[in-house]
């Protein structure tokens, strides 16, 4: 397996090199939207200490990820009257990973509404921002 590499898009969001719609921060994790959202409050949970995915993630760091995934999908839940959650973490480019900086993700679903395609269209930055604020009033 590849080694982490320091630059990859989350590694910058993490030093603030990047810009993010942060929803969520503590001393281990970071939550943020993902920028071409599958559905609306689409949130990618990572851990602070680097990791490239769940093949080498420490397993106390996973645990804090974990931990975060479940505040996020139930502010989601709540923000956007959300009928379910669906959460996706993948794992190598043949695992469907296309940044390697390991992330899971959190998309609140309505019934009977589909997913949009993995990385179909990007959000208006207004609306992304509309969104954390709405997840951020959840988290209270
Ligand atoms: P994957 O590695 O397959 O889980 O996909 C990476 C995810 O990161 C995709 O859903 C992208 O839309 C999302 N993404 C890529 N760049 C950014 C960024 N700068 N800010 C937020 N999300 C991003």
């Amino acid at each position: 397996m590849a080694e982490y590499d320091n630059n990859n898009i989350f590694a910058k969001i993490l030093r603030g090199e990047l810009p993010a719609q942060k929803v969520y921060e503590d001393e281990h994790t970071l939550a943020f939207l993902d920028i071409m959202p599958r559905a609306p409050g689409h949130t990618l949970i990572i851990p602070k200490k680097p990791a490239r995915n769940l093949l080498d993630i420490d397993p106390e760091s996973l645990a804090h990820v974990i931990k975060t995934a479940k505040k996020i999908a139930i502010a989601g839940k709540k923000a956007f009257n959300a009928d379910g959650i669906t959460m996706q973490q993948f794992n190598e480019t043949a695992g469907g990973q296309v940044v390697f900086h390991l992330h899971v993700h959190v998309i609140p679903r309505h019934k009977d509404v589909p997913m949009k395609p993995a990385a179909s269209a990007m959000e208006k930055p207004e609306v992304l921002a509309e969104h954390a604020k709405l997840l951020k009033a959840a988290l209270g």
